[in-house]
């Protein structure tokens, strides 16, 4: 089963995201993380991140390999390198092309199917694009002030001053959400939580729990499909 956890940055997603697959033993994929590749694979190629033709040009070839949370860009381990300020400042105006969105969502999913197809897929349009059938689908928010102050914790961010994380933060949320082609936000059957006061063992134990409701309903399912096979299947003499 696919497990579809969406939100902004800030709101615990990755952490949540990563002790969830750890509890179910599923595979993990930060979208995020795919992102993050293909703008980093367009910025060292020079060209304009706003440009969309030269952006999908720049990224013709690329070969990205995901595993085990290191990331693999045609050949060379850029696990740390697409965390660089130069990428999130970028990321969003690549994300945003609705080409780049198609050949990367192709490329999530193949790494799903090629995981078996149960994973805990974590991103921004996970639960309404990419996996709109996903088994459990979660929304995370928090305020905006908690997000920050999360933020500036990460490595990613050391050494910024609160106010410039904040501030960067909201301006990539209003391009995430302000985008023509799937913009973030949560799916109409998605389970919105907010983590503003709750700590990831909380978080991670209300989804567990939507999980086996997930997993009964599916059982169920499948009993009576089989009920309904065997009742109106040929009689025996
Ligand atoms: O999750 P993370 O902050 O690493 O994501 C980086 C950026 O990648 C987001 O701000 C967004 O622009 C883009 N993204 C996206 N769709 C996803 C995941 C990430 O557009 N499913």
């Amino acid at each position: 089963m696919v497990i579809a956890i969406d939100g902004p940055g800030g709101v615990g997603k990755s952490t949540v995201a990563r002790r969830l697959a750890d509890r179910l033993g599923l595979p993990h994929l930060d979208t995020g993380a795919t992102y993050r590749a293909a703008t980093l694979r367009v910025l060292r190629s020079g060209v304009d991140p706003s440009d969309g033709a030269a952006v999908v040009e720049a990224l013709e070839g690329m070969d990205l390999r995901i595993d085990d949370g290191t990331v693999v860009l045609d050949g060379e381990d850029v696990t740390d390198a697409i965390r660089a300020p130069e990428v999130t400042a970028a990321v969003s105006t690549v994300a945003a092309h609705p080409e780049v969105r198609s050949r990367i969502v192709a490329l999530q999913r193949r790494w799903v199917a090629d995981h078996g197809g149960a994973a805990v897929v974590e991103g921004r349009d996970i639960g309404t694009v990419v996996f709109p059938d996903a088994a459990v689908k979660v929304f995370l928010t928090a305020r905006p002030e908690v997000r920050a102050a999360r933020r500036a914790r990460d490595a990613e961010a050391a050494g910024k001053d609160p106010g410039e994380v904040a501030a960067e933060l909201a301006e990539r949320d209003r391009k995430d959400a302000g985008r023509r082609v799937s913009p973030m936000r949560p799916a109409p059957d998605a389970v919105v939580v907010d983590t503003s006061d709750l700590g990831i063992d909380e978080v991670v134990a209300q989804v567990l729990e939507l999980v086996e409701s997930a997993q009964a309903r599916s059982e169920r399912a499948e009993e009576a499909s089989q009920f309904r096979s065997s009742s109106t299947g040929p009689r025996r003499p």
